[in-house]
């Protein structure tokens, strides 16, 4: 067994179409719902969280497996192609700046799931013209997400909040950039995101690919994501599915899921939330979107959690996220307080700790982890 980055010899060689992706992704338990695949082709689509094959392709080569995040990929490649290689890091990918930041807008902040940064970006990036289309995840049906195409700050910022079920934002991308928008802003997962930069560096042909499309990649830090069955079910020995208006996972030492009721917090011990853990979201080795212009996690802070909920984290990574935050820093859009001694270093070990998670699982899957190209 190897680490999760394949070579670029295997990925040469791991070329593939629809029965590759069927063979070593989806029927190997490992896609994540990103929904790269869907929408390029009419052949797979996506019911509730999973993506499924509709009809058989029989192409040799397809777009849908090389989007696709799991499958082979030269980490390595993409990097130096996309990013400053001076500012790369072993465990965090680019790294060109870390802030600790907030929404200066309170509303903002009490519909966010912890400071409001992305929502507050998000509707900056579209208020000032940087994107003229934002893709989020929205509130879908229970506790089921739902993309959406949103082209009006205002309404932007009334968005907010992590859905602990994947989204399928990759699909709505491929969906939108179709359409008359000019420059699309993603939030995404680090596994949208790396689909994303997949695409952006193999473009298909002008005519059919609309990725020059996408200015701005908002990547989530990201632990794992839940079965929505298996979540649904979980819940609903707890408390009425109808009541559900939230959920946060806060730092390990609670080792619990908050989940958030019209009524009252009700906290689940993060045993019982395991089996519900999708599948390939165990052999995922990107904490942070690496793969993005910025990304965002909650913050870690002296005072502890009860301060620490409302803040965020931000490494930035690209010229164009730093012209952002910067931006968000002149106009007042964002708070920012220091960056307390020590953090990146924390965010580093724990970085690295999902990345040797993930190898070891990945081991454990033998011969399919060997074809399968995971983020590191
Ligand atoms: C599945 C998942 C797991 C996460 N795990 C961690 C973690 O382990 N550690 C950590 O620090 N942070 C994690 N996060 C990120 C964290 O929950 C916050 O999104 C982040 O701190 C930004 O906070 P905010 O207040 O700025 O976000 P907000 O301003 O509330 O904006 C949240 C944004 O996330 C988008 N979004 C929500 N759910 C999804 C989804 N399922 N897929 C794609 N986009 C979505 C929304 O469209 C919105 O734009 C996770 C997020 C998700 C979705
Ligand atoms: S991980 Fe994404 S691209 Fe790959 S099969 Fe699943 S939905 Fe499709
Ligand atoms: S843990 Fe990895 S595979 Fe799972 S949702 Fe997060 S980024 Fe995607």
């Amino acid at each position: 067994m190897r680490d999760w980055e394949s070579d670029p010899a295997e990925q040469e060689s791991g070329k593939g179409g629809q029965k590759e992706l069927d063979e070593q992704v989806l029927g190997a338990g490992l896609c994540t719902g990103c929904g790269a695949c869907v929408g390029l082709c009419p052949y797979q689509t996506v019911y509730h969280d999973r993506t499924v094959v509709l009809h058989a392709c029989d192409l040799a080569q397809g777009r849908c497996y090389a989007a696709c995040p799991r499958t082979p990929t030269d980490l390595a490649a993409l990097r130096s192609r996309l990013y400053n290689e001076t500012v790369c890091t072993p465990e965090l990918g680019a790294v060109k700046g870390f802030f600790i930041t907030r929404a200066t807008d309170e509303g903002v902040r009490r519909r966010a799931q912890h400071g409001g940064t992305v929502t507050a970006l998000m509707a900056l990036a579209l208020r000032e013209g940087l994107i003229d289309t934002a893709i989020l995840a929205g509130e879908g049906e229970g506790i089921l997400p739902r993309s959406i195409t949103v082209r009006d700050p205002e309404a932007a910022g009334m968005q907010g909040s992590s859905r602990f079920v994947v989204s399928p934002t990759v699909a709505e991308f491929n969906r939108v950039c179709l359409g008359n928008a000019a420059k699309i802003g993603v939030v995404a997962t680090p596994c949208q995101a790396l689909a994303l930069a997949k695409m952006r560096t193999q473009p298909v042909s002008a005519a059919e690919n609309g990725i020059e499309k996408l200015h701005l990649v908002v990547g989530l830090f990201c632990g794992w994501a839940l079965s929505w069955q298996k979540l649904a079910a979980l819940l609903k020995k707890k408390t009425d599915l109808a009541r559900v208006t939230g959920m946060d996972i806060p730092p390990s030492c609670y080792h619990t899921l908050e989940v958030y009721t019209t009524g009252e917090t009700i906290r689940i011990s993060l045993d019982e939330v395991d089996p519900c853990v999708r599948e390939s979201c165990r052999t995922c080795g990107d904490m942070t979107a690496e793969f993005s212009d910025l990304s965002v996690g909650s913050a870690r802070l002296p005072e502890g959690w009860e301060t620490a909920r409302s803040w965020n984290q931000v490494i930035v990574r690209t010229e164009r996220g730093m012209d952002l935050l910067e931006l968000a820093r002149r106009l007042g859009v964002l708070e920012f307080r220091a960056t307390p001694p020590g953090n990146l270093e924390k965010l580093k070990a724990a970085s690295l700790g999902k990345k040797r998670t993930a190898a070891i699982w990945l081991a454990g899957r033998g011969n399919t982890a060997e074809r399968t190209g995971q983020a590191g």
